[in-house]
């Protein structure tokens, strides 16, 4: 998988498309990502004590990695990934402008 924790990302499908956000996490076995504020799903949660209100909590919910495109820093594009051999080092570069990715 070409994206990382940390990356910007656009999704391409579905109720968030063409949404950017900041992947949280990654799945890596999965494929998939968790993106900040995208495919936020409510879950309510029943009051554990007594007294105790129960909550709605709004969870981001993994999207494949197929649907989301790297949003490149440096030129703001969404874009592919590629790699290359910089200085004896793998880097992750944007296929839109070359410039290497963090
Ligand atoms: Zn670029």
């Amino acid at each position: 998988m070409r994206i990382k924790k940390g990356d910007t990302v656009v999704v391409l499908s579905g109720k968030d498309k063409g949404k950017r956000g900041k992947v949280q996490k990654t799945l890596v076995r999965e494929e998939r990502l968790v993106i900040e504020d995208i495919s936020m799903r409510k879950r309510r949660v029943r009051p554990r004590r007594k007294g105790e209100k129960g909550q709605t909590i709004e969870t981001a919910m993994p999207i494949h990695a197929s649907n989301a495109l790297l949003v490149c820093p440096q030129c703001q594009r969404p874009t592919r990934v590629g790699t290359e051999l910089r200085e004896g080092k793998k880097v992750r570069i944007c296929k839109k402008c070359a410039a290497p990715l963090s």
